[in-house]
C-alpha cells in the first residue's frame, strides 16, 4: 500500500453521526443510524487508510442558511446545533477540496436535507435545512463557482432541492426514485423540469418499484453521465441517499451495494452529502464502506452486504423497457432545453408564477404558497413568495418573501426592496423577509415586535 499519499490525492471524509437528534425514538431517523456505520469504518480501519482524509466539521453559520433558505420565523428556529454541524461537516469538505487538500470528499453526516425547501416552516421528510443546496450557495458566494450538478440517488424524490434550484439555470439537479405514485414525498414526475428560464435543468427519473442494479445503472450510463458531459459543470455533488438498497425499510427497490459503489465510481462526484439509507445494521455500513473505496480509488469489491446472494435481484422485462422509455423521454427534454422562446413569454408577462401546497409530514403542517419569478432579461429574476402556513394548532402564519439571485440585477434589486417595504408597511404578512445574494444580506421583519434584523 502507498503510505506517501499526497494529500491532494486524498478522499476528504467528514463523520458526523449526530449521536444526540433524533425525531422520536423509534423513527428511522433516530441515533443509532450511523452506529453500525461508525463501527464497521473503524473496524476496517479506513480512517487510517493513507488515501483518507479525516476532518472534523465545523459549524454552519446563520448567515450560511439564511443564503439558501428562508427560515420562518428565523434560521434560529429551524435549526439544532446538530443541524449547524451536519450542514458545516459538507462545507468543510468545500474548502478542504477548493483548497487543493483533497481530490474529492464525503460527508456522512445527519441530519439529512434533501426535502427541505426554500421556505422552511418546519421539518419534512426528516430535513429542516438542506445540505446540498447551501453547499452549492456557499461554493458560489465563496469560490464564484458557477456551473454545478447535483445527482440525488436517493430513494426518495429530492423534491427540495429541486424546488431551490426550479429557476436556476446554472444549478443542474438530476434525480432517479421511486415512482412518486407509491413513495413519499409523491412527486419527481418527468415533467417536473424546471421554470421557463432553467427549463431542463431539473431532470426526473421516476423508477418502478423493483428496479436494481441494471436500472439504475442504465439511466447513469444513458442519461446522467451523457448530460454531464454536455453540461461540463465546474463541480458535481451526490446527494447519496442509500435507500434505494434491496433491505432498505422504508422503500421497495433491490440496488445493492457494489451496485453503488459502481454507481459512485463512475459518476465521480467532487463531493458526495449522505442523504437517507435506514437499514441501519444490514446495508448501510456496507453502504458507506463501498462508497468510501469507491470515491478513493480503492478496491471495493469484497464488500458485500451479508445477506446478499448471487441471483436473488432481478427485475421484469417490463420494467426495464419503462426506464428505457423513460430514460428516452427525459433524454429528449434535455435536447429540447434551449427550445424555450423567454423573450416572447417577457414581452406577455412580466412574471411567471406558480401555485404549491407542500405537506410537512414530520411536523403536520400544510403550506400554501405562490412563487412569481420576474422574468428579467438582465438577471435570472428575482423571486416573490406569498407563503401561508397552517399548522396544527395556533394561527396560520403568513409571510412575504424577496430573494434575488447571486446574478441579480439592479433593477431587479430595487423593485424587491421596494415589494419588501411595501410588504412591511401592509401589515398583512407576520414576516417579510429580503434575501440579498448580491450584497449577502439577509433582512427579515416581525409585524408583532415591529422590528427588522438581520441573520448573520
Ligand atoms: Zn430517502
Ligand atoms: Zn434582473
Amino acid at each position: 500500500m502507498n503510505r506517501n499519499c499526497k494529500k491532494s490525492e486524498q478522499t476528504g471524509l467528514v463523520f458526523f453521526p449526530a449521536f444526540d437528534w433524533r425525531i422520536t425514538p423509534t423513527h428511522p431517523e433516530r441515533e443509532e443510524r450511523l452506529l453500525y456505520t461508525r463501527d464497521q469504518i473503524f473496524e476496517e480501519g479506513i480512517m487510517d487508510l493513507p488515501q483518507i482524509r479525516e476532518y472534523k466539521p465545523r459549524m454552519a453559520s446563520f448567515k450560511d442558511i439564511a443564503r439558501t433558505h428562508i427560515c420562518v420565523p428565523g434560521v434560529r428556529d429551524q435549526v439544532t446545533e446538530a443541524h449547524l454541524i451536519s450542514a458545516g461537516g459538507a462545507l468543510t469538505l468545500a474548502d478542504a477540496l477548493m483548497a487543493g487538500e483533497i481530490r474529492n470528499g464525503f460527508a456522512m453526516i445527519r441530519p439529512p436535507g434533501h426535502h427541505a425547501m426554500r421556505v422552511v416552516h418546519g421539518n419534512r421528510g426528516f430535513c429542516n435545512i438542506n445540505n446540498e443546496a447551501i453547499l452549492v450557495d456557499y461554493l458560489r458566494k465563496h469560490y464564484r463557482l458557477k456551473k454545478i450538478v447535483i445527482v440525488d440517488t436517493d430513494v426518495h424524490h429530492g423534491d427540495g432541492t429541486q424546488d431551490i434550484f426550479y429557476h436556476d439555470p446554472d444549478v443542474l439537479f438530476i434525480s432517479f426514485h421511486q415512482d412518486g405514485r407509491t413513495l413519499f414525498p409523491g412527486t419527481g414526475f418527468t415533467n417536473e423540469a424546471g421554470g421557463p428560464a432553467a427549463f431542463g435543468r431539473t431532470l426526473n427519473v421516476p423508477m418502478p418499484v423493483g428496479t436494481t442494479d441494471e436500472g439504475i445503472h442504465y439511466i447513469l450510463d444513458n442519461l446522467i453521465l451523457p448530460v454531464l458531459e454536455e453540461f461540463q459543470p465546474d463541480l458535481i455533488i451526490n446527494s447519496a441517499g442509500q435507500d434505494n438498497h434491496f433491505s432498505d425499510p422504508l422503500a421497495n427497490m433491490k440496488v445493492t451495494t457494489q451496485g453503488y459503489a459502481r454507481l459512485n465510481e463512475k459518476l465521480s462526484p467532487d463531493l458526495a452529502v449522505l442523504e437517507g439509507g435506514y437499514a441501519i445494521e444490514t446495508a448501510l455500513p456496507y453502504l458507506n464502506t463501498g462508497i468510501i473505496l469507491a470515491m478513493a480509488g480503492m478496491d471495493y469489491s469484497n464488500v458485500v452486504e451479508p445477506d446478499y446472494r448471487p441471483g436473488m435481484l432481478k427485475m421484469s422485462e417490463e420494467k426495464m423497457a419503462l426506464i428505457i422509455e423513460l430514460v428516452h423521454e427525459v433524454r429528449t427534454l434535455w435536447d429540447h432545453r434551449n427550445t424555450i422562446d423567454l423573450a416572447a413569454l417577457r414581452a406577455k408577462n412580466d412574471f411567471f408564477s406558480r401555485q404549491k401546497t407542500i405537506f410537512y409530514d414530520t411536523d403536520g403542517i400544510n403550506e400554501q404558497q405562490t412563487e412569481r419569478l420576474r422574468l428579467c432579461p438582465d438577471c435570472g429574476g428575482y423571486l416573490s413568495i406569498v407563503s401561508q402556513a397552517y399548522h396544527y394548532h395556533g394561527a396560520p402564519q403568513n409571510i412575504l418573501a424577496l430573494s434575488i439571485p447571486f446574478n441579480g440585477c439592479h433593477e431587479c434589486r430595487e423593485e424587491a426592496y421596494s415589494e419588501y417595504e411595501v410588504g412591511i408597511d401592509k401589515k398583512d404578512y407576520d414576516y417579510v423577509y429580503f434575501q440579498d445574494r448580491v450584497s449577502d444580506t439577509y433582512r427579515c421583519y416581525s409585524r408583532e415586535k415591529d422590528q427588522e434584523w438581520e441573520e448573520v
